[in-house]
C-alpha cells in the first residue's frame, strides 16, 4: 500500500539529504517562511553529518527514511534476498534513531523502486507509510553533464524556473519532492563532491515555491499532520 495525501495542504518533501552544503541553507529559507517539511534522509548521510540531521530534527520537522544507501530495493531483493532488503531498510531507521534521536514512520523508497512484496516485509516496520507520490520534479532529471556551481548564478536560476514552473498547478494533497542533495554518490564515488552541488537550484527555487502556494492559500504541512489515504500499489 502506498500513501496520498487528500486535503488543502500540500507537503514539501526533501531526499537524499543531509547535505552540509545546501541543507543549512535551505532550513534558513523554511525558517524565515514558517514552513515545516519533510526530510527524507539517507541513514549513512545521517551518520557524515550527524549535527546537521539533529539541526533538522529539532527544528520540527518530519524525518522520514530513505534507506541506509539508497539501493535498488527491488533489485536487491532478488538479488540478494529478503533479509538483505529488510536490512537496507532497517540500518537506514537505525542510524537515523540513533543519531537524531527520532523515531521514523515514513518510508519513501530510493528511486521508487518497490513491490508488494517489499511492501509486505516492511508491514511491521512502517505498515502503509510507504510515500510514492508525487514523482514529478524539476529538480529530479540531474545528469552528470550539468556541475552546478556556486559561480554559476546564471544557470542556477534558470533552472530553478524550471523546477517553479514544474509545480506552478500541483493541487492540494499533493507531496512535492524536491531534493537537498543528489541522489546517490555516497562518499569514495569520485563524483561526490560535484554532486553535494546538484540542489542549488532547488535551494534558488525554494522561496518562490513557498510563497507560490502560500498566495493560493495553501498549507505547508508534515506528513504526520496530514489526511493520507493509502492505495493499493497495484492499481497505479
Ligand atoms: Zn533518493
Amino acid at each position: 500500500m502506498i500513501i496520498y495525501t487528500a486535503s488543502s495542504d500540500v507537503a514539501l518533501a526533501f531526499d537524499d539529504g543531509p547535505n552540509p552544503k545546501v541543507t543549512p541553507r535551505l532550513l534558513k529559507v523554511l525558517a524565515d517562511k514558517g514552513v515545516l517539511a519533510n526530510f527524507f534522509l539517507i541513514g549513512k548521510r545521517t551518520e557524515e553529518s550527524p549535527e546537521l540531521a539533529k539541526q533538522i530534527a529539532n527544528a520540527g520537522h518530519e524525518i522520514g527514511n530513505h534507506s541506509y544507501t539508497h539501493k535498488r530495493l527491488s533489485a536487491l531483493r532478488q538479488e540478494a534476498g529478503e533479509a538483505a532488503a529488510l536490512e537496507e531498510i532497517q540500518k537506514g531507521a537505525e542510524a537515523i534513531k540513533r543519531v537524531t534521536g527520532f523515531e521514523t514512520h515514513f518510508f519513501r523508497p530510493p528511486y521508487l523502486d518497490w513491490s508488494v512484496e517489499l511492501g509486505k516485509l516492511t508491514q511491521p516496520l512502517y505498515g502503509n507509510q510507504i510515500i510514492m507520490a508525487s514523482t514529478k520534479s524539476g529538480d529530479y532529471g540531474w545528469g552528470k553533464d550539468h556541475n552546478w556551481d556556486e559561480t554559476d548564478a546564471e544557470a542556477i536560476r534558470l533552472q530553478a524556473s524550471r523546477i517553479i514552473n514544474d509545480w506552478a498547478d500541483a493541487p492540494a494533497g499533493t507531496i512535492l519532492c524536491l531534493h537537498d542533495s543528489a541522489e546517490y554518490n555516497l562518499p569514495g564515488n569520485s563524483y561526490y563532491d560535484d554532486w553535494m552541488n546538484r540542489a542549488l537550484p532547488t535551494l534558488e527555487a525554494l522561496p518562490a515555491v513557498i510563497d507560490h502556494f502560500h498566495a493560493k492559500g495553501f498549507k505547508f504541512k508534515k506528513l504526520s499532520d496530514m489526511d493520507l489515504i493509502p492505495v493499493p500499489l497495484l492499481s497505479q
